[in-house]
């Protein structure tokens, strides 16, 4: 099968053709129609996350057809749609996976960062841990809801009921948790880059109530921040703008150093927290209210051999929305 393979950290994926992967115990075998990418790919690239594994196919954001089961599988059969995620398996027996809180495991096996992922013709995805995916979204759409719309969702789930939400950073998972927002009678007020222009207009265009520059006062006070930008200098600038009692979430999986700030910045019992994975509930939950309602992903496609390309367009900006790698079916 061709795939896109990561060597080492900082070099250029390298399109390689390589024998197709067999499933294991509880395991399926998925042939890939489109795989998402995320940001956090470039961290996976840029060596920012411990841990990692190499050689590695990157990709979390998996659509495809189960085309070979792994003894034990019923979860699934044969020709069905699947998604897999980020959270590609757990341990099972430790002091989060009891109590539910799997995303925190430390034996956690992560899709295309500790085991292969989507940015090839096949994968092996462990079945307890992949999705069955809703019926009204075609595979391009679908995709992005995989990473962008379950963090983005288990982001929200952390502002606890917040009506009125600063965004700071609007790519991918922006766009779809604005629509959530909206759904849920709550309003976004996102804060682009400085002079991002597009971006604001594209934020409005998703529904935000209000756009504005990042270092921009929000028009009111806000009940909850949400960080998608990986940039710690954003925490004091959400502080400012949440009301007593306000929470800041750091969506990313990495970020740049917070700046010291004033303790009156925190006080009032205002909260920062940082959203780690996902567990398979978030999915559950998720991806039915997805197929609930129709959420609208703007999604740019690229073939395999232009995910380098891809990358490099999400790391510099380039599509609004999101962006995924679409294979020739
Ligand atoms: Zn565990
Ligand atoms: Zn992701």
């Amino acid at each position: 099968m061709k795939a896109m393979v990561l060597h080492k950290i900082g070099s250029p994926l390298v399109l390689e053709d390589i024998p197709e992967p067999t499933p294991g115990n509880g395991e399926i075998k998925i042939k890939i129609h489109v795989c998402g990418i995320c940001r956090t790919d470039l961290h996976v690239l840029d060596g920012e996350l411990d841990h990692p594994t190499f050689p590695i196919i990157p990709g979390h954001q998996i659509v495809g057809t189960v085309v070979e089961l792994g003894v034990g599988v019923t979860r699934f059969s044969l020709g069905e749609r699947v998604g897999v995620p980020w959270l590609g398996g757990s341990c099972g027996t430790c002091y989060y996976c009891l109590k539910e809180r799997e995303n925190l495991c430390d034996l956690a096996e992560y899709t295309g960062f500790r085991k292969n992922g989507g940015f090839a013709e096949y994968t092996i995805a462990r079945a307890d841990f992949s999705f069955p995916l809703p019926s009204n979204y075609p595979d391009l759409q679908v995709a992005p809801l995989l990473c962008a719309g379950l963090i983005g969702y288990r982001a929200l789930h952390m502002t606890e009921g917040a009506k009125q939400i600063g965004f700071y950073g609007f790519g991918a998972a922006a766009h779809i948790l604005v629509q959530i927002i909206n759904g849920k009678g709550g309003e976004v007020f996102a804060f682009t880059k400085e002079k991002d222009i597009q971006g604001q207009v594209f934020a409005k265009k998703m529904g935000a109530r209000w756009a504005g520059g990042e270092n921009d006062v929000s028009p009111i006070p806000l009940d909850a921040a949400i960080l998608f930008a990986p940039v710690g200098s954003h925490v004091p600038k959400a502080l400012k703008n949440v009301k007593k009692g306000g929470i800041v979430v750091c969506a990313g999986i990495h970020m740049s150093d917070i700046p010291q700030f004033p303790y009156s910045l925190l006080w009032e019992e205002r909260v920062v927290r940082s959203v780690a994975n996902l567990t398979r509930k978030d999915g559950e939950e998720f991806l039915k209210l997805a197929s609930q309602h129709s959420i609208h992903t703007q999604v740019t496609s690229y073939p395999l051999e232009k995910t380098n390309l891809a990358l490099r367009d999400l790391r510099n900006g380039i599509f609004k929305g999101a962006a995924a790698i679409l294979f020739e079916s």
